[in-house]
């Protein structure tokens, strides 16, 4: 016992600095590219058709970056003649545009849930990146108890749905079947690129375009999958402990 407490007290604090500071150790976040850049015609089309995912819309100049689609590919950064920059934060949680925007108002959640929320997770058909992305969330690292957010296995002590995968059709009716269990008040909150819009996946013979297809949803991260970072951004915002990413609304 007492070589834990020596080996311990030697080693220091491990966990990350975030939300107290922004993390800035390397490794932590694959970014994305900028939302919004200035261009020539020629080379606009050419970023069009270099994204394998659809997420480049290029329109008056203006290429524009759809973070719902974007898988991190790297591809408009080093396969162009005229690349994007590459931003390298993590706070990328934003509010769906078409959801019950119950966090968005003042009265969102009463403050005594704000420290002590638990989490339903539900698995709608992810490929396992995004999955193991929120596993990390739990490790000493991460360490989200700290800040008051719990996995619960049950759906009836959830406050929060979070949803990983494009929702298939064989995830649709349990994931709406764990959002009936689920006491209001509650909140979606869609995890990755697959979550938001399909990704690589959909639409296809058997998925949609994500989760909003089956529930309004509340909380969008983008990413494919998003570290562990954006999605503790996602929950500090369910949570209204932070704001969103500014400019939401540029898709
Ligand atoms: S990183 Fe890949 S998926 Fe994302 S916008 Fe660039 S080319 Fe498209």
């Amino acid at each position: 016992m007492s070589r834990w407490v020596i080996s311990g007290l030697r080693q220091g604090v491990v966990t990350t600095c975030y939300p107290t500071r922004m993390e800035t150790a390397k490794g932590t976040s694959p970014g994305l590219p900028a939302r919004l850049t200035p261009m020539a015609d020629e080379f606009g089309q050419e970023l069009v058709d270099v994204c394998p995912t659809g997420a480049i819309h290029f329109e008056r100049g203006e290429a524009r970056v759809d973070y719902g689609r974007c898988i991190h590919c790297f591809r408009c950064s080093r396969s162009a003649r005229y690349v994007l920059e590459w931003e390298s934060g993590f706070e990328w949680a934003r509010f769906a545009s078409d959801g019950s925007n119950f966090v968005k108002g003042a009265a969102s959640w009463p403050k005594a849930f704000r420290k002590s929320m638990h989490i339903r997770v539900v698995d709608a058909g992810d490929c396992g990146a995004c999955l193991n992305e929120v596993k990390q969330l739990n490790n000493p690292y991460y360490n989200m108890h700290r800040l008051g957010f719990f996995i619960t296995p049950t759906p009836r002590k959830a406050d929060i749905l979070l949803v990983v995968g494009p929702v298939n059709d064989h995830t649709r009716l349990p994931l709406q079947a764990a959002y009936d269990a689920m006491p209001t008040p509650k909140l979606v909150m869609a995890v990755g690129a697959c979550a938001l819009s399909g990704g690589v996946f959909g639409p296809s013979f058997v998925t949609g375009t994500g989760v909003k297809d089956v529930l309004p949803v509340d909380i969008e991260v983008p990413g494919s999958p998003p570290p562990p970072l954006a999605i503790l951004h996602g929950l500090l915002v369910a949570a209204g402990r932070k704001p969103p990413m500014p400019g939401q609304d540029g898709r």
